[in-house]
């Protein structure tokens, strides 16, 4: 007889990228070089489940939530305490593999609808019990790890039951969907009519779009499709004092959009629990090309022009000289190519007349900068690919390597001066043996994102010490140089200090009367967005 499929099993491993089971690629043998150059040192693997510390579950009834969602929907289990204790950041990391879950919330609840999570949201002001509303648990920021000290009692509600795409419109083209649907699944459902959202981030196997929603999620075609706060024409918010709806419209004008005040809200204000978004036909053809550039300035221009021409593809990606190298050795985030200079990966996704169309004018624009498309299928080896880099990460942590990745953007203007100025940040708190890698990744007429990647050998015994010294060079460099503190990782907890610096004392003092207002007793995800 086989075991039946537990449904809220956790989706990730406790510690790490990937489904429970996951077997870690192996690192190919001219990795080694590289972790010499990096210093990694000792070999780091994660502790066992259970020798990970676990605080004690604060006192909390149990039984008035399992009256609300059914006596199976509410656990305390050491694994799926673990599993909740935080998201996936390299500090999260940090933090479970060397068995830290101080974090862990005392317990978790899996609500069946949005009635369910607006009763246990109702229970949960009244009882003073803070609330963490938990998608995937991709989030990088600190999101769905609350603070260790903490009076109260805490569960996180993760929201895998509300997973069913509820109605499609085929003639408005847009679908409603509940917020716990991960990539995958949104994906097959609209497939079966024919149709796609096209939100691609790195984390599309795990993440869910409520998550993509409460962080202004970005994905690897949203050059194209728009990213997430541009797919949204409806959503539904419960929040302790009520629910709140901003209703399925193309477009209004009835007054500040309250659509965008919960877009990004980060489990602040209250549980996304439905999502209408606008969606198109699953394209009959998807065609992604390498092309190759003399040098990252003049890939810049060649985006530019593309995007001030509205002739960009909709994947347009562009890495700098040291991604284009570290992706010879293992999977980085772009073609592997040839030669020198730097690479792109460029894609266009439709009927294949439009595709035609659309990649032979970026292609004249493309060459007129000095582009080159890149002979072989350098393309579609990234697409087959395109998830397969933080898989790594937990091979590197086992080595002793710092790797993390930070995001930001910028006007055209200020692109170049801002990626010299981060990496200098970074490598001035690292050392010189630090390899930060660079691309962008979202176009926009005014400017476009960068994202980089940072290798470097962990100092043993301050390892978050380490990173977060130089994340917080990073971002007063980003600050300095008039870029955002995120493009798309979002706030939470990791950049709440340097809110302020982005939207001002007053901003930040909006979003908390508006909070004061949709959660008097401040029980939802408190900490995020610098919030009480
Ligand atoms: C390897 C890796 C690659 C990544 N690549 C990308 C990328 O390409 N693009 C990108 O944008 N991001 C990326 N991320 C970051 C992360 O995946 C995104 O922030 C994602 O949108 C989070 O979704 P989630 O469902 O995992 O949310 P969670 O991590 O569960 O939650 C994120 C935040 O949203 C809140 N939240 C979650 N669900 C709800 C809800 N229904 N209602 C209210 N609040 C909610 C949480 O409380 C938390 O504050 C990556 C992360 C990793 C680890």
């Amino acid at each position: 007889m086989t075991a039946a499929i537990d449904p809220l099993a956790p989706r990730l491993r406790w510690f790490g990228w990937g489904p429970p089971g996951t077997v870690d690629p192996e690192l190919p043998a001219e990795a080694a070089p590289l972790l010499e150059r990096l210093g990694a040192g000792a070999h780091t693997p994660p502790v066992a489940l259970e020798d990970v510390r676990l605080p004690a579950p604060r006192a909390l009834d149990l039984d008035a939530l399992r009256a609300i969602v059914g006596p199976g929907h509410v656990r305390d289990d050491r694994l799926t305490r673990v599993s909740h204790a935080a998201g996936r950041s390299y500090l999260d990391l940090l933090a479970l593999r060397a068995g830290d879950a101080s974090s862990a919330p005392d317990a978790v609840v899996y609500p069946g609808d949005a009635d369910q999570v607006a009763a246990l949201l109702a229970a949960c002001a009244q009882a003073g019990i803070d609330v963490v509303p938990f998608g995937g648990g991709t989030s990088v920021v600190g999101g769905v790890t609350p603070a260790p000290q903490r009076d109260r009692a805490l569960i996180t509600l993760d929201l895998a039951r509300l997973d069913q795409l509820l109605s499609v419109d085929p003639t408005a083209l847009t679908a409603t969907v509940q917020a716990g649907m991960t990539g995958p699944a949104l994906e097959a459902a609209l497939g079966g009519h024919g149709l796609t959202l096209g939100h691609h981030p790195q984390s599309f196997e795990f993440a869910t779009v409520g998550g993509w929603v409460a962080t202004r999620s970005a994905g690897q075609a949203s050059t194209g499709y728009g990213a997430i706060e541009e797919l949204v024409t409806g959503l539904r918010c419960a929040t302790p004092a009520g629910e709140l709806v901003a209703r399925d419209l193309p477009a209004t004008a009835a007054g500040p959009d309250l659509r965008q005040l919960l877009i990004g809200s980060e489990g602040a204000l209250g549980v996304i629990t439905e999502v209408t978004l606008t969606v198109r036909p699953a394209p009959a053809v998807r065609r992604y090309e390498a092309w190759t550039f003399p040098s990252f300035a003049d890939g810049l221009e060649a985006l530019r022009a593309l995007e001030q021409a509205h002739a960009a593809p909709d994947v347009a990606r562009l890495s700098d000289e040291a991604e284009v190298a570290l992706n010879r050795m293992v999977a980085a985030h772009t073609a592997p190519v040839a030669g020198d200079g730097v690479a792109a990966i460029l894609g266009w996704e439709g009927d294949a007349d439009d595709v035609a169309a659309r990649a032979e004018r970026s292609a004249q624009i493309a060459r007129a900068h000095g582009g080159a498309p890149e002979p072989g299928d350098g393309g579609e080896i990234w697409a087959a690919g395109r998830y397969a880099a933080p898989y790594l990460r937990d091979v590197l942590m086992d080595r002793g390597v710092l790797v993390e990745t930070l995001e930001t953007a910028a006007s055209w203007s200020r692109l170049l001066e801002l990626r010299g100025a981060v990496a200098a940040a970074l490598r001035g708190a690292l050392g010189e043996r630090t390899l930060v890698l660079c691309h962008v990744s979202h176009l926009y007429p005014s400017g476009a994102s960068l994202y980089f990647t940072v290798l470097t050998g962990q100092r043993a015994g301050q390892e978050a010490e380490q990173w977060r010294t130089a994340k917080a060079a990073a971002l007063q460099a980003m600050l300095a140089h008039g870029a955002t503190i995120t493009h798309h990782h979002a706030v939470g907890r990791d950049h709440a200090p340097w809110l302020a610096d982005e939207i001002g004392p007053l901003g930040v003092a909006t979003l908390q009367a508006a909070k004061d207002r949709l959660d008097p007793q401040h029980v939802m995800n408190p900490g995020v967005l610098g919030l009480a």
